[in-house]
């Protein structure tokens, strides 16, 4: 018992008295546990034969598919550290990931080969390139791996990298984030015991694979031996139709997809009369989203998860009770809620200095999910683990009953004239306006007050509405000083993450050419 478990070893564990029943469901296929583990332990049983050894990374380019789970057991099975590369990022993208993590053995999926050939040629000396796919010239197909004999589970655990994983990138560009064997089952533990992806459950795995929020569903879902059931991609009819058909039973969603399910033509709620709960994060939701949907589906339980890759996943769980009654009249449904018990939060000033509950400041957590630091970036690394916590670069406060509020990410915050203001608060007054589909309030540059509070706006198709009526609609509910002094409207989706987070620093960029923004 002094020895923590390793990944591989506690989703066995969890496997053990459920072997046959249902490990994933993928484009109509399935498959038992009993299958799945094998395959897991045949795949690493390759890596090893290619000369894969215990810290070798080991990289994944690839849509979700029931391939990408056999690899999330695989490669730690084998002792090698997976990173998940963003299916999303063009070739340089892809290759700065590589030059950075260098893995040994990279797997593709089918559909990602084509787009990145000419790139991933150049790295044919350095990488065994895996096709997850079809046959391809001077690539090691799948079906060689799976030829192998199975190996024993190399049995990595406690500070042991089990992980690279890419941050959003929705700042800037992403850093690899080192995350340990001890670390992400603590964390994917701690949601368990919450109450979230429980035993037997059939959850739905359809966000990025290469996202850690939906590595941390497929874990949960693993230490349960309960069923995942994959999509390839989020599209909002498909994914209901996955949902009905497949009987998921829990879910994570981020906030963009539920808006997208909602407003999808035909949106039938019937078709979510078998989830139970509905977990949601990421990014702020809007209040009006999470009404809309709460009326759509009175019978699911919403649970927001706040935190970040840097931390596992999550930091603190909002409760459905949270979402109802007493608490709701309260507008506690507006929190992230509590630190979950592995883990601790403080707010504090730019020295570090913890607030008072009710003060805004940077959002601090500590605990056993916090990551073992920034893959090749010590200095980044020190600045942000400073004082035993993480510093996440966001802002918030904690009530009187400790919950916690995130009001922005301090790089969105704008100061004008002085006045902080929280762009996330802005945006979700303007969200309540009806004609709203998309929205971003950004500080633009202005000489007078610094910053100026800017809005783009992409509205719901048929419905007009003028930059006027728009103010007017802010200044009925947030103070004067914060209402958007312009408004810029979109005709097309504005440009987002993967994860569904609208990237700002991008929007913000045109109005800043030449001119840096201090912030933070
Ligand atoms: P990058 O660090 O590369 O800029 P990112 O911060 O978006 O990208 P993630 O680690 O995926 O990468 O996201 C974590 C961030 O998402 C948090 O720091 C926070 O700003 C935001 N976030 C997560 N959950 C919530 C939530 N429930 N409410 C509001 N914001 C959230
Ligand atoms: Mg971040």
């Amino acid at each position: 018992a002094d020895v923590p478990p390793g990944y591989v070893s506690a989703i066995r564990a969890a496997a053990q008295p459920r072997l046959d029943a249902p490990a994933w469901v993928f484009e109509g296929r399935t498959a038992p546990w009993a299958e799945t583990l094998d395959r897991a332990a045949r795949i690493a049983g390759g890596l090893q034969a290619l000369g894969v050894t215990p810290g070798d990374r080991v990289a994944v380019l690839s849509a979700n598919s029931s391939d990408y789970l056999a690899l999330y057991l695989a490669v730690p099975w084998a002792g090698a550290v997976l990173v998940p590369l963003n299916s999303r990022w063009n070739p340089a993208e892809n290759a700065f990931a590589l030059d950075d993590c260098t893995p040994g053995v990279l797997f593709v999926s089918d559909d990602l080969v084509a787009p990145n050939a000419a790139m991933l040629d150049e790295y044919g000396d350095r990488i065994t390139r895996v096709s997850l796919g079809g046959d391809r010239l001077g690539w090691t197909p799948l079906a060689q791996l799976l030829a192998a004999d199975a190996v024993d589970d190399a049995g990595r655990n406690g500070d042991d990298l089990l992980a690279i994983f890419y941050t959003g990138g929705t700042t800037g560009r992403s850093k690899g984030v080192m995350l340990s064997h001890a670390g992400f089952l603590a964390n994917t533990r701690a949601m368990r015991e919450f109450g979230l992806f429980p035993d037997g459950c059939r959850a739905l795995v359809v966000p990025p694979l290469f996202h850690l929020a939906a590595a941390a569903v497929l874990t949960m879902t693993m230490l349960g031996g309960s069923t995942a059931v994959i999509g390839k991609a989020f599209d909002p009819a498909g994914t209901l139709d996955l949902i009905a058909e497949e009987g998921v039973t829990d879910a994570l969603l981020v906030p963009t997809m539920i808006q997208m399910i909602l407003d999808a033509p035909g949106f039938d709620p019937a078709r979510l009369t078998e989830v139970r709960t509905i977990m949601y994060g990421a990014s702020p939701m809007q209040e009006a989203t999470l009404d809309r949907i709460m009326a759509a589906a009175p019978h699911i339980d919403f649970v927001q998860a706040y935190g970040m890759t840097e931390v596992s996943c999550t930091a603190t769980l909002l409760g459905a009770d949270y979402h109802r009654g007493e608490h709701r009249e309260a507008g506690r449904h507006r929190g992230a809620g509590k630190p979950m018990p592995i883990a601790q939060i403080v707010i504090a000033d730019e020295a570090g200095n913890p607030l008072p509950a009710g003060e805004v400041g940077e959002i601090l957590v500590r605990g056993a999910g916090v990551m073992l630091g920034y893959w090749n970036q010590p200095e980044l690394t020190a600045q942000t683990l400073r004082g035993g916590w993480m510093h996440t670069g966001d802002g918030g406060r904690l009530d009187d009953h400790g919950i916690l509020y995130v009001v922005d990410r301090i790089k969105d915050m704008i100061v004008s004239g002085g006045e902080n203001i929280y762009s996330a608060e802005v945006e979700g007054a303007l969200a309540l306006h009806p004609a709203v589909a998309q929205v971003a309030v950004i500080g633009v540059p202005d000489a007078r007050w610094g910053e100026r509070v800017h809005a783009v706006i992409l509205a719901r198709t048929g419905a007009e509405v003028s930059e006027a009526a728009l103010v007017a609609h802010c200044r009925e509910r947030i103070a004067g000083y914060k209402c958007p002094r312009s408004i810029e409207f979109r005709t097309a989706s504005l440009p987002l993450s993967a994860a569904g987070k609208i990237l700002k620093a991008e929007l913000r960029a045109p109005h800043w050419q030449g001119q840096t923004r201090n912030v933070g």
